[in-house]
């Protein structure tokens, strides 16, 4: 039996074919990705460094993780990552890279407050398979599977296309004027109710790119 192939490390996916990267040459731990460097760079963080609580124990940094940390791109942007290279890219296209991801190894990172040092959670976690993978959202890891977002996905869009806000979809309860126009409130209560607090869901909602349609004038009848 062959061993399981080893991802490659986050930030060698992200410093792949960069020249030039910045060597120092202090020999230790290096802080954010854990491994050994005969070059590593000092490991003093900016004030505004956000991301303390996700650093491995370590006394430098080495010169693959301090690209990624000097290259502010990498949180103020959305981007995908493999061997075919980094993209970045806009809330609108967010739904279809997680719905058709790059051939492995890669890497997703989404964010919502475009400034948390979110790659820190996929570097030891890029992803080996299109099916089932992890995609960090700013501080949090969200497991998905493609089938799975691709379902709520639809069931999103189709939601928005009859007029219910993101807001709605997101915490899961119909107001009283959407349940008085509402074709049909109770199913989609029901369905809410399901799905309420999955991150699938959140992300299925939140990177939709369809546009809200609007509720009917007065409810059909035959509900
Ligand atoms: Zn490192």
């Amino acid at each position: 039996m062959s061993a399981a192939p080893r991802p490659p490390i986050l930030s060698d996916l992200l410093s792949r074919g960069v020249e030039n990267l910045a060597r120092g040459t202090t020999r230790g731990r290096c802080i954010f990705c854990g491994r050994q460097t005969g070059e590593g760079l000092p490991p003093k963080l900016g004030s505004k460094f956000t991301g303390g609580e996700f650093l491995q124990g370590g006394s430098c940094i080495c010169p693959m993780c301090w690209f990624v940390y000097k290259t502010q791109r990498f949180r103020q942007s959305m981007w995908v990552a493999s061997l075919a290279g980094t993209r970045f890219f806009k809330h609108g296209d967010a739904r279809a890279i997680l719905l058709d991801p790059p051939d492995p190894p890669f890497a997703i990172y989404l964010t919502r407050t475009w400034k948390k040092q979110g790659w820190l959670l996929l570097m030891n976690r890029v992803n080996l398979d299109r099916d089932r993978f992890l995609v960090a959202e700013d501080e949090r890891l969200i497991a998905v599977s493609r089938a799975d977002l691709r379902l709520k996905s639809e069931l999103a869009d189709g939601m928005l296309r009859q007029g219910l806000t993101k807001t709605t979809l997101l915490e899961g309860r119909l107001s009283a004027y959407q349940f008085t126009r509402l074709r049909d409130p109770r199913t989609a209560e029901r369905l809410l109710a399901e799905v309420r607090g999955d991150p699938v869901w959140e992300l299925a909602v939140w990177y939709s790119p369809m546009k809200r349609g609007k509720l009917p004038k007065k409810r059909i009848q035959g509900e």
